[in-house]
């Protein structure tokens, strides 16, 4: 047990990354020494053709494959539990998951629904699995939520349109394989928005209120690589460096948050993606500009150290217009590359906003939030970004 102001940071994934480490699925399959596994990955993913081409060698090889592709973003819980009956019922080892979050998150509720049974609402991130999850190995193919290093999964309990996290250290994928190739072919708006959402992660971790040495650090670097390519790799989806970096930047965020926490952010996002079905990154580049505005007063220099991880000079100024001038920066990004307004997103209405206040109060993040925030703040923030 932790005493007050201790930390821990655990990994248990071995991440092996560079563009076209992918290319070694058959050889990681082969170490778990797997002769059945299910890969779980979603239409747009599969419509790619990456999948088709990283699982050949494995089918090559004798490995039966079961591929269960019909993953949806925002990933319900009624489906992870049908992929875990499915899963067992083929026999499955091992399970992989290709794509954005939503795939690599439902991979992870089934690989943990197999072994412990029951539905994903039983297993809050609070309640500790007794049995270990089937082994997971993760393919990210965007570069934003770093699921394939964090502990998570983010799933949408369907009855009330509700986002609860499972997880806990047993659920850390045992390999992750990030391979940047992979995400040439986002999409721009999809660049765009998982690029902030990795960029919330790693200004989260930095700011909220268990953060510590490891996490620091891995967060700052992830902030000035965001801060260097994202505008770029937007610009040209085909610009392979700023791919690159813009990969590692998102796995190194989400060894940060996954080690430290995210916060009010992710709090408000989560409660709208579970009533609108906003996706992850939309949501984040939303509110990241609002919350961090109304945070920083709690610790200027702080959120001044995001500033100067992010670009802005800050000698000879006072933090505080130092961290004030970086929510501008925020805001301004997001409006450079496209990023949706609050009132523009699909569904949204005001008088769902005391709802979404409490849900994101309940969100099990909101105590390591900069700042303490109550419902009341929550929706004095969603009544500013939505008027903004
Ligand atoms: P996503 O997985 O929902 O994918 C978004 C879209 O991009 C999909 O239509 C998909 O088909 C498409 N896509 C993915 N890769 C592609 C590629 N290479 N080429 C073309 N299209 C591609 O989006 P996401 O933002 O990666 O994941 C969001 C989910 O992850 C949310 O549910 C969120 O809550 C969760 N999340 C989990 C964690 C965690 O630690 N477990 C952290 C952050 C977010």
């Amino acid at each position: 047990m932790l005493l007050d102001g201790q930390r821990q940071f655990q990994i248990a994934t071995a991440v092996h990354m560079g563009r076209g480490v992918s290319a070694t699925l058959v050889e990681r399959i082969q170490e778990i020494g797997a002769t059945r596994v299910t890969v779980v990955t979603d239409p747009g993913v599969l419509a790619t053709g990456m999948v088709g081409r990283l699982l050949e060698p494995v089918r090559t090889a004798g490995i039966a494959i079961y591929l269960d592709n019909g993953v949806r973003p925002n990933p319900r819980d009624v489906d992870c539990e049908a992929g875990a009956q499915r899963a067992r019922d083929f026999g499955a080892e091992v399970l992989i998951g290709i794509g954005g979050g939503s795939p690599i998150d439902q991979a992870k509720a089934i690989a943990a629904l197999v072994t412990n049974g029951g539905k994903c609402a039983e297993w809050p991130k609070t309640r500790a699995f007794p049995h270990d999850p089937l082994p997971l190995i993760a393919v990210p193919t965007t570069a934003g939520t770093g699921s394939e290093v964090t502990s998570v999964a983010v799933i949408t309990e369907t009855a009330r349109m509700f986002k609860m996290t499972m997880g806990g250290p047993k659920m850390m994928p045992v390999i992750a394989l990030v391979d940047p190739d992979l995400t040439i072919s986002v999409p721009k708006g999809t660049t765009a928005a998982t690029g902030m959402d990795a960029l919330t992660h790693a200004i989260e971790a930095y700011t909220c209120v268990i953060h510590n040495p490891v996490s620091d650090g891995l967060a700052a670097r992830a902030m000035g690589l965001i801060a260097e390519h994202l505008v770029a790799v937007v610009d040209d989806g085909t610009n392979v460096a700023a791919r690159e970096a813009m990969m590692y930047a998102s796995t190194i965020a989400g060894m940060a948050f996954g080690n430290a926490d995210v916060a009010a952010v992710h709090c408000i996002s989560e409660a709208i993606g579970g009533l609108y079905d906003t996706p992850h990154g939309v949501a984040n580049s939303v509110f990241l500009p609002w919350v961090f505005d109304w945070n920083r007063e709690v610790d200027p220099v702080r959120h001044a150290e995001v500033a100067a991880c992010l670009g802005i000079g800050w000698t000879g100024r006072a933090d505080d217009e130092v961290a004030a001038e970086a929510a501008r920066w925020l805001a301004d990004l997001g409006e450079r590359i496209g990023i949706p307004r609050f009132r523009d997103l699909p569904g949204v209405d005001p008088a769902d906003f005391e709802r979404l206040a409490a849900a994101s109060e309940e969100n099990g993040s909101t105590p390591d939030n900069a700042r303490p925030i109550t419902r009341a703040d929550y929706l004095d923030i969603l009544q500013r970004a939505y008027a903004g």
